[in-house]
């Protein structure tokens, strides 16, 4: 019987993980073998006789744990994307055991007492080292035992609570499908949409993750919208109690550590700080987008001669922009295929401002046969790392688009980086893939992350690439999708998938012309989520709830943003950002990180734009720079000033 592939490094080109090996079974033993391994490695550390040095403390703790590094980074990768009811059943085991590992090596007092006593003069060590330390306080290293044991229960309860509502969620996605009989219940959707759907003689539109169904711009039959937007919004009811009781439970462990509340503890450590910084800046936001999308639905009743209800929505704004912008956005559709938006689109912008090339390793695999595997090349030729592709649903993946790291890139092991993008677009039954305009923007968005991993150069694996404060993180990916619309790119990607003929002009113009309608909805929807998280997670110890739909409803009301046509990107019950991925009291992160890039995206204007010198300067003093420094230093070193709000409010039509 061979090994288990876990227990030593990937022999494959840039140590990716050999997935065409990996079998369900192996999981369980690594994860074992990985966490007993590095606990024995910590407690050599905290036990050790020598006197406490960088080296021997922290150093050697970057070293550790390298079994359950591989194992872990390969398995979530599979339950993200590619899960069975086998890794399903086992993440639920798997989850709370991570928790309790992780608490037994933050909580060792042997090993706190060690790293206190550390002391460096090198810049980098020295930044690494208050990491640590800061990692250690939050995470309790300074509690009582009784406390820490407290803290312990906690912890393992919420990561298993967690588990719960992402498996839910990925279960409803599926189960809360839209199920119609007769195809001409959806009348709007092209022919090639509608054969992608039939499955058993009937038609089948999957959910995706967000409250407005793609599916509600098209589709002329009102019930049928409805119904969509129904099973939209009330998927996964079981999640209403499991948030009630996670809120309950985070706001538990803040005052243990501390803190008035679970927000307040969570941007004690992000750019933002405070709970007050954050709520000036979304309250300067709030009244003028209620006051553009109030406008908006003015002009959607008009156009559509009634009041219009939430399901209405994407339908009327279309019918708006075709009358008012001569703009239809299926229209765009044929000149975005799947691939040669990558080649001639993402990777191009990239190549004309870092000089990086693209090559395909069809050799490699990854775990699915839709992955595909590039290999990328600094401009001397030199090697940079590996760049994995998924772009389409399965009903085993979960909704959204994100970036992982398969490998991080760091100095200690010389190790260059393996990066992910996963996006969800419908595979078509036959022919080529065609995007949206929206799914065109997200690839250059998660590509901007992948960048953000494949250009780190830091000796450390803790701040590796994107290992940055979460409301930092979605700022160089913001910046990226600039290039989507970017003349000479777009010039060089949109052509037509049968003619090759490029784009007319005139119909980007009109989709530019046309973008500025339906930013107060945009707006909305998405303060809506952020709002919604906030008070789920400003709640205090002790504060009850005992409707989570009550809950919602006067959370959004308190904060001057419930409005009956556009409810929240997310409600309670499938807010997985929230309840199942890291961002609880951080969606408010994408208009934070949105401040920096406005700010970027001047600064590109203002000096020429796609030019490979702008791109090094992005690259050398922010890209590569990981979480190795201050954050907002990195940003002002990069910008040559303070960030200033004025750039957002202006692009959000917010003035
Ligand atoms: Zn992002």
């Amino acid at each position: 019987m061979p090994e288990n592939p876990f227990f030593a490094p990937s022999s494959l080109p840039y140590q990716l993980p050999p997935f065409e090996e990996i079998r369900e079974e192996h999981y369980l033993p690594a994860f074992e073998r990985g966490m007993a391994e590095g606990l024995a490695e910590v407690e050599a550390i905290a036990d050790s006789s020598e006197p406490p040095t960088f080296d021997n403390t922290i150093a050697a703790l970057e070293r550790s744990g390298r079994i359950l590094e591989r194992v872990s980074t390969a398995f979530f990768s599979i339950v993200s994307s590619n899960s069975t009811e086998g890794v399903l059943e086992l993440e639920k085991q798997i989850s709370p055991a991570l928790a309790k590992h992780s608490d037994a090596i933050r909580l060792n007092r042997a090993l706190w007492a060690r790293i206190k006593r550390v002391a460096t003069d090198d810049p980098e060590e020295s930044w690494l080292l208050e990491k640590y330390r800061e990692d250690f306080v939050r995470a309790g290293a300074d509690l009582s035992e009784a406390e820490q044991s407290e803290l312990r229960r906690l912890n393992e309860d919420l990561s298993r609570l967690s588990t719960e509502f992402a498996q839910n969620l990925l279960k409803a996605l599926s189960e809360s499908a839209l199920v119609v009989d007769d195809a001409k219940d959806l009348d709007g959707f092209d022919e090639a949409t509608i054969q992608s759907l039939r499955k058993d003689g009937r038609y089948v539109l999957p959910l995706l993750n967000y409250t407005n169904q793609p599916g509600l711009a098209q589709l002329t039959d009102r019930d049928v919208r409805r119904r969509l937007y129904t099973l939209s919004v009330e998927r996964a009811p079981r999640n209403f109690e499991l948030a009630i009781r996670m809120a309950t439970l985070r706001a538990e462990r803040a005052t243990l550590l501390g803190f008035p509340s679970h927000a307040a503890y969570t941007v004690a450590d992000q750019t933002a700080k405070t709970v007050d910084a954050v709520e000036a800046m979304l309250g300067q936001l709030v009244g003028p987008a209620v006051r553009n999308a109030k406008k908006e639905a003015e002009a959607l009743a008009e156009q559509a001669g009634f009041a219009i209800e939430p399901w209405d929505w994407s339908y009327y704004s279309e019918k708006v922009r075709q009358a008012r912008y001569d703009f239809d956005a299926g229209a765009m559709r044929p000149y975005f295929e799947l691939w040669r938006v990558y080649r001639d689109g993402v990777f191009h912008a990239a190549t004309r401002l870092y000089g990086v090339t693209f090559t395909e390793r069809p050799d490699l695999k990854g775990y699915h046969e839709d992955v595909r595997v590039y290999e990328v090349f600094n401009e001397d030729g030199g090697p940079l790392g590996l760049f994995l592709l998924d772009p389409y649903a399965r009903s085993n993946k979960r909704g959204g688009a994100w970036m992982n790291n398969l490998v991080d890139q760091s100095g200690l092991f010389g190790e260059k980086p393996v990066v992910m993008n996963n996006l969800n677009i419908t595979k078509p039954a036959s022919g080529p893939t065609l995007l949206t305009y929206d799914e065109v923007n997200t690839a250059f968005h998660e590509f901007g992350h992948a960048l953000h991993g494949l250009f780190s150069e830091v000796r450390f694996p803790r701040v590796s690439g994107t290992s940055v404060p979460r409301d930092f993180v979605e700022y160089p990916s913001q910046v990226n999708e600039m290039w989507a619309t970017w003349p000479e790119i777009l010039a060089h990607y949109a052509k037509h998938h049968e003619t090759g003929e490029p784009m007319p002009a005139e119909l980007v113009e009109k989709m530019k012309a046309a973008e500025k309608f339906n930013q107060g909805f945009m707006t909305v929807e998405y303060l809506a989520a952020t709002l919604l998280d906030w008070a789920w997670h400003k709640l205090a110890a002790g504060e009850a709830v005992a409707d989570a739909e009550a809950f919602e409803s006067a959370a959004l009301e308190t904060a001057g943003i419930a409005l009956p046509t556009v409810r929240p990107r997310y409600r309670t019950n499938y807010f997985a950002h929230i309840f199942a991925g890291g961002y609880s009291a951080g969606y408010y992160s994408y208009i934070w990180s949105e401040v920096l890039d406005a700010e970027s995206v001047e600064w590109f204007k203002e000096n020429g734009g796609l030019e490979r010198a702008n791109g090094d300067h992005f690259r050398r003093e922010l890209l590569s720079k990981g979480g190795s420094l201050d954050a907002l230093t990195a940003f002002r070193n990069f910008r040559g000033r303070e960030p200033s709000i004025q750039p957002l409010l202006e692009r959000r039509g917010l003035l």
